[in-house]
């Protein structure tokens, strides 16, 4: 097993930012996914992001090349892999993430630990399915994850002590600040984050104010960096909705509602700044 050697599945929104970040700290980075276009795209923004780096002077343009030299693309998970880590950041769709663990079952060695930077799908059942659901973990990065510094860290059912200990230390030395929680739908982050967005889309809906007065009471009253639909856009609206479809049913609770503008503004296609449009244009 290399320890310096990681597997990052999905070149989107956070893999490539996860990708990024291993990459600056010395790692070497196998970056997959589905198609060559998507690869090539996840390292251009990569690229971009370690550029604006370089333009405010933290970091050199060596170093810059040096890391993006040390992120490999490759097209599917491949079949054998020294990697002491891989950590999947695909498409949040239980199906997809169980294919590809157990691809990487097969492809890691038995010491490898399998993470998950799913949002919403419960950890313990994607450990179900593999042969060492101990080595299983949650690893849950925050959006943009060069900027953001927590790491939610989430141990499912069968999570080992030593796994959960590996991945808090492996977090601090990406200069991220991991938060140990437990695998129940939502996690902390979204089981607060979600109703939250959710309600301000109910408010918005039932004209209690409009857009702009809903994300300002919110910035200004409450000193978030953005509001609520500025957040659902910078996530994704379609995120959004599944994630609240999750805590609904698995919650059982009414509370947790998805908001019928929410999926509207889904079925329209709007799915916020992903596609040009949601609560904002683009
Ligand atoms: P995205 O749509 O930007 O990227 C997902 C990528 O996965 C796509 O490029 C897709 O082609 C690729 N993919 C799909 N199937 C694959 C396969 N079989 N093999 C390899 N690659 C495959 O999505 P995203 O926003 O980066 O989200 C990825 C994960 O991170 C999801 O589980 C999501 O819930 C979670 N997450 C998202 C955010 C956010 O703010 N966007 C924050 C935290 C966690």
């Amino acid at each position: 097993m290399d320890k310096e050697k990681v597997l990052v599945v999905g070149a989107g929104t956070m893999g490539n930012g996860i990708a990024q970040v291993f990459a600056t700290q010395g790692y070497r980075v196998t970056m997959v996914d589905v198609e060559q276009g998507l690869l090539d795209r996840g390292l251009a923004a990569i690229g971009g992001s370690l550029d604006r780096l370089v333009k405010k002077e933290k970091m050199t343009a060596a170093d810059k090349e040096a890391a993006l030299g040390r992120v490999e693309p490759a097209v599917g998970v491949p079949g054998a892999s020294d990697a002491f880590l891989a950590i999947e950041a695909a498409t949040e769709n239980p199906e997809i993430k169980n294919r590809i663990f157990a691809q990487l079952a097969a492809a890691c060695g038995e010491d490898a630990i399998l993470a998950s930077n799913t949002s919403s799908i419960s950890i313990t059942k994607l450990a179900g399915p593999i042969p060492r659901p101990q080595r299983f973990i949650g690893m849950h990065f925050m959006n943009p994850v060069p900027m953001m510094k927590l790491v939610e860290v989430i141990r499912g059912l069968e999570t080992d002590d030593d796994t959960a200990a590996a991945t808090v230390a492996l977090s601090e030395k990406l200069g991220k600040t991991p938060v140990v929680v437990n695998d129940y739908p939502g996690f902390v982050a979204n089981r607060i984050l979600l109703p939250m967005i959710n309600e301000a889309v109910y408010a918005l809906m039932e004209g209690v104010a409009d857009r702009d007065a809903i994300d300002t009471v919110m910035k200004l009253g409450m000193a978030h960096p953005m509001g609520p639909l500025q957040l659902a856009d910078l996530i994704g609206l379609d995120v959004c909705l599944f994630i609240m479809e999750v805590l609904h049913r698995d919650l059982g609770d009414g509370k947790y509602r998805p908001c019928p503008l929410l999926r509207n503004m889904v079925a329209a296609g709007r799915l916020g700044r992903k596609t040009g449009r949601g609560f904002y244009d683009y």
